[in-house]
């Protein structure tokens, strides 16, 4: 059998996932190769521990050549333009030609898109970000405290919230709380709206729980510098001491460039077996679009990546094996929400069910915070590069008892 090429654009979760189960499943004839332009991988969900001071940006960092398994071949270089026709991806680093293509280059953050966001706001959602927000609450003694989402989709639909939970837990251990006011400023209708109302509601209660205000559906107008206000185009604005805010997100200018998008820019793809138009080209995690049946999107959250990321590797295994590929993603995943003092909240749920998801209210206590810990460890450790791939997915299964994905 000739030696095959797959590239692996973009080396996120998505990536790491497709790399190492395409290693583990195919001979050494066949390359496998991820790109990526930055060489450290970042874990974003310990991005919000890094925001109140729980890790270090170097704790949840590792270069992507100690996660890929030995035999996948790193490429450190900026993806610019997919040669369809050519089937090659042109790069800072020269061109890569490929057989099969898997596109998972994520989403980008577009704080430009808001006027004053970059001046105004502290972002969770990057390191630099995280890590300005922590020395921002370090110096802070008390005002109004806003999380804002400034537009959708975004990523981890949880995120804004467990943002708002962990900033209220830090306030309170240092004494202050008494002393703030805290809101969260959201376009959405209820938080997690892709889980169903009753989810919507439980997430608000546990706000409420924490006097933290809930305002849904408003248009982000701009964010008054000077002033400290949130401005919107269909509420009074919101004034604030200290913001932490959800930048709007864009695909890719390499994916959106191409006659892969649709025309916002994402990726549409069968959601079952996250094939493109184009033959051999597949594209997963947040740079898709998947339209569930209900209409609404599939959130953008890593666990999909992973789920989608196992699906493709064995579809194409199976492709250059002269088998018919059989592999599927099935639209399970799962969810933790951090709630402060040390504990957290699990959901787990089908997502491709009609004609809506199923996703049962969230279970909650400290062995769930501890269970999003094991995760971390998981993802940064070892086990990813050698353990059987999948074990990301199948941990809250193995360990936690819910539901998994096979
Ligand atoms: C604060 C926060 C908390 C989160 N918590 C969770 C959680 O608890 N659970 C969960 O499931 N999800 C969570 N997520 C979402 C999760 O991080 C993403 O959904 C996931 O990383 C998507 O995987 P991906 O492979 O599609 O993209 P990514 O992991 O973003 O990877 C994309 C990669 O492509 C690279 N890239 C982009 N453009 C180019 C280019 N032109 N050339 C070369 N390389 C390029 C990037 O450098 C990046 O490494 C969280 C996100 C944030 C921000």
């Amino acid at each position: 059998m000739a030696g095959k090429t797959i590239v692996i654009l973009g080396g996120g979760v998505g990536g790491i996932a497709t790399a190492n189960a395409l290693r583990e499943q195919l001979g050494v004839e066949h390359r496998v190769v991820v790109v990526d332009k930055r060489a450290e991988y970042t874990f974003t969900p310990s991005l919000l521990w890094v925001m109140v001071g729980w890790r270090r940006p170097d704790q949840i960092t590792k270069s992507l050549h100690r996660l890929v398994r030995p035999g996948v071949e790193v490429v450190i270089a900026e993806g610019q333009e997919i040669d369809l026709d050519g089937q090659k991806v042109k790069t800072s680093n020269g061109d890569l030609a490929y057989d099969y293509l898997v596109v998972a280059v994520g989403a980008n953050l577009a704080p430009e898109a808001v006027p004053g966001f970059s001046a105004a706001a502290h972002t969770p959602y990057d390191l630099d970000g995280a890590t300005r927000l922590w020395s921002a609450l370090q110096g802070f003694k008390g005002g109004r405290v806003a999380v804002l989402v400034s537009a959708m989709p975004y990523k981890c639909p949880a995120a804004p919230y467990e943002t708002a939970l962990l900033l209220d837990d830090y306030l309170r251990q240092q004494g202050i709380r008494d002393r703030c006011e805290m809101a969260v400023y959201t376009l959405e209708t209820l938080p997690m709206g892709v889980a169903g109302p009753a989810m919507g509601q439980a997430v608000v209660g546990m706000l409420e729980a924490k006097d933290i205000q809930f305002y849904p559906q408003l248009d982000l107008d701009h964010i008054d510098v000077a002033g400290k206000k949130i401005g919107f185009s269909n509420r009074d604005p919101a004034p604030f001491d200290l913001l932490a805010g959800v930048p709007p997100h864009r695909p890719p200018q390499m994916v959106k460039e191409s006659a892969l998008a649709n025309e916002a820019g994402w990726v549409p793809v069968n959601k079952r077996t996250m094939q493109t138009s184009f033959e051999n080209v597949y594209a997963i995690g947040d740079v898709t679009a998947i339209k569930l049946a209900n209409g609404m999107a599939l959130p953008k959250a890593g666990v999909f990546a992973e789920g989608q990321a196992l699906a493709v590797a064995r579809r194409i295994a199976e492709d250059i094996r002269g088998v018919e590929a059989q592999a599927e993603y099935d639209g399970q995943g799962f969810c933790w929400i951090e709630m402060g003092g040390g504990s957290a909240g699990f959901a787990s749920g089908e997502f491709y069910a009609e004609p809506d998801p199923v996703v049962p209210l969230p279970r909650s206590g400290r062995m769930w915070h501890w269970g999003k810990i094991l995760f971390e460890k998981y993802w940064l450790g070892e086990g990813f590069t050698r353990q059987v791939s999948g074990l990301g997915l199948n941990i809250a299964g193995k360990v936690l008892d819910v539901p998994v994905i096979s």
